[in-house]
């Protein structure tokens, strides 16, 4: 038999994640003074360990044993070749995926909820609050809080939370509390419903939420908790791309294209950044970030500094960013509607070492289903906009004749999201793209703000 699945033993997990600011030069955040800000501003959001991790330039950081043994429920993760994808597409591209919806969870989220999880119990803490769009990263972190005994509320975009009632079931099981955002217990929730009762709430009001619910806590046992766009998010994800590497040698295999979808960015900084280390260092790689056209923050949005959240709490970040006020169209890839990036993605973006795609809705769904015909799994929404970038790189390699390697981050199940596909089948799903008022309307909200620098580290 030809090989279907490469997997690791337990032993060989990666015992360090990779850490990219070994490797580039970054704009710092800023404080509301506009200076840079200091470890000391973030300690009543974030416990102290993370915040190290957070600014820290060392390439490679230890992963601590009691976070491995709870990794090790499910990594690590297979490394699949789709070889009925790649039949059903005639395509001379041999096409991997890393499977990441085999956690609890159903998605690479808790790569990073368990070690924030890990850091937050160290220093103390007793209660974590987040928030969720599709409710992944809320189900991720009460899977987490569960393991080490931390409480863990949660903000639920209002749209995900009509849309996916069983997410906040599973945090429930998990023991997690979850309420739907814009919520009345906050200013910035009540502020939202006061502007427009019936918003459909945005990951950017629900952040609001969840960090004035922490900072407001007057135990001072509480922090906030982020499930992408900062760096020791995309420094822990880094294990995927890390297990991927070594799965990939064992075949005598390496990759000429990249891809994973991006919503804030850290599932596919966690399988691409260990192969960015590696085109840095002069490998010939293709690498793509996919977006949905409905929120086109790397394709189409500015390169500025924006706050992470609607009502201003964080501090400024050095982003591509449609505007922190911006509510993006309702698609049901609740994971892809938030206004910013990663900035380490975003500088990636801007010195080319990645180039930003992205797909519509309907394209993400037909390569959805082609991806469950085939390969069987069923995808969840936001992972359906990489196999549409899989699709499209492996028709390319038929038209050029080439045998690429294209390897993918398959980020998650769609098992928690069939009232989705009920509606793609049903013809009741569309196409959003932004129109150039949108995007001049929303970012008009940068204008008094600092500039950050084109940074060049090639
Ligand atoms: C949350 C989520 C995403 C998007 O978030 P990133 O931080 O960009 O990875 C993608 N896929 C799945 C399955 C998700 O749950």
């Amino acid at each position: 038999m030809e090989v279907k699945k490469v997997l690791l033993t337990e032993d060989e997990m990666p015992r360090q994640w990779y850490n990219i600011l070994a490797d580039i030069k970054m704009n710092p955040p800023l404080g509301p003074d506009g200076q840079p800000v200091t470890p000391e501003a973030l300690a009543p959001v974030f416990p102290m360990n993370l915040i190290e991790q957070e600014v820290s330039s060392d390439r490679w950081i230890d992963i601590p044993e009691k976070v491995l043994e709870v990794l090790s429920i499910w990594r690590p993760s297979p490394l699949v070749r789709a070889r009925a994808l790649e039949k059903y597409l005639d395509t001379p591209a041999r096409i991997y995926f890393k499977n990441e919806g085999v956690s609890p969870p159903g998605s690479h989220k808790p790569n990073t909820a368990v070690p924030q999880a890990y850091y937050n119990k160290v220093f103390g803490i007793e209660k974590m609050t987040t928030e969720t769009g599709a409710g992944q990263w809320g189900s991720a972190l009460s899977f987490a809080c569960s393991q080490f005994g931390i409480e863990c509320k949660v903000f639920m975009v209002r749209v995900s939370f009509d849309q996916k009632p069983y997410r906040k079931s599973m945090m429930e099981a998990w023991g997690g509390k979850c309420v739907a955002s814009p919520s009345t217990e906050t200013n910035a929730g009540r502020n939202a419903l006061e502007n427009d009762p019936d918003t459909p709430g945005s990951l950017g009001i629900a952040i609001s939420e969840a960090i004035e619910a922490a900072v407001s806590d007057e135990s001072g046992k509480t922090r906030y908790s982020l499930g992408s766009v900062l760096n020791h998010v995309m420094l822990h994800q880094t294990i995927i791309g890390l297990e991927a590497k070594k799965q990939l040698e064992k075949i005598g295999e390496y990759p000429d294209v990249v891809i994973a979808c991006a919503g804030g960015g850290s599932n596919f900084a966690g399988l691409a950044f260990p192969f960015v280390y590696d085109k840095i260092h002069g490998k010939n790689i293709d690498i793509y970030p996919y977006e949905p056209t409905a929120c086109p923050t790397l394709t189409k949005a500015p390169f500025v500094y924006d706050h992470g959240d609607t009502a201003r709490y964080t501090p400024l970040l050095p982003m591509h960013s449609l505007g922190h006020a911006f509510v993006p169209p309702p698609i049901h890839a609740g994971g892809l509607r938030y206004h910013g990036m990663s900035p380490t993605v975003s500088q990636l973006v801007n010195e080319g070492i990645i180039e930003a795609k992205s797909a519509t809705q309907l394209d993400a769904y037909k390569a959805g289903v082609i991806f469950a015909r085939t390969e069987g799994f069923i995808p969840a929404p936001e992972t359906n906009h990489a196999l549409a970038g899989v699709i499209d790189a492996a028709k390319k390699a038929k038209e050029e004749g080439k045998e690429k390697v294209i390897l993918f981050n398959w980020s998650g199940h769609g098992l928690i999201d069939l009232s989705a596909y009920d509606k793609y089948f049903a013809g009741e799903l569309y196409n959003f793209v932004l129109t150039d008022e949108e995007m001049s309307a929303s970012e008009k909200v940068f204008e008094k703000f600092p500039k950050p620098q084109i940074i060049k580290n090639r």
